[in-house]
């Protein structure tokens, strides 16, 4: 899928990662998902992973967005050696979730006990 069939946001500097404009250690990629380690680890792999269509929140993407979301991100997990040892995937949604880049995407976390829940 090419950057004129799904919305994006010029200003978005995810927008801008997936158009390949700005740098990221690149994780996944297909026609409507994205992945790249984020750039302040808080786990050993902390991998974000949105869809390329530009979707401020989780509030505001489609059901079907977020179906193929959540499709791939069981691919993901397996291709990144996570699916059986375990992973915690966090969305932070809007003002007070502590969202800070406004272009929806997982968290993937990975690598260590988490049990502690921080
Ligand atoms: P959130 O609070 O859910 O919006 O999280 C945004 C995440 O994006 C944070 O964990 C940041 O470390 C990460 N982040 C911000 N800018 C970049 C970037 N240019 N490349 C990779 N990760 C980024
Ligand atoms: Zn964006």
């Amino acid at each position: 899928m090419s950057s004129s069939e799904y919305p994006t946001d010029p200003q978005c500097i995810f927008c801008r990662i997936i158009a390949g404009k700005a740098p990221a250690r690149v994780r996944y990629e297909s026609g409507q998902v994205f992945a790249f380690d984020d750039i302040n680890p808080h786990a050993p792999t902390h991998v974000l992973i949105c869809p390329k269509a530009h979707y401020p929140t989780f509030m505001e993407a489609p059901a079907e967005v977020l179906a193929t979301l959540n499709a791939e991100i069981k691919s993901i997990a397996t291709h990144l050696g996570f699916a059986e040892r375990g992973f915690r995937l966090q969305v932070n949604n809007g003002r007070e979730s502590g969202q800070i880049v406004p272009h929806l995407h997982y968290h993937f976390l990975a690598g260590r006990s988490m049990h502690d829940h921080g």
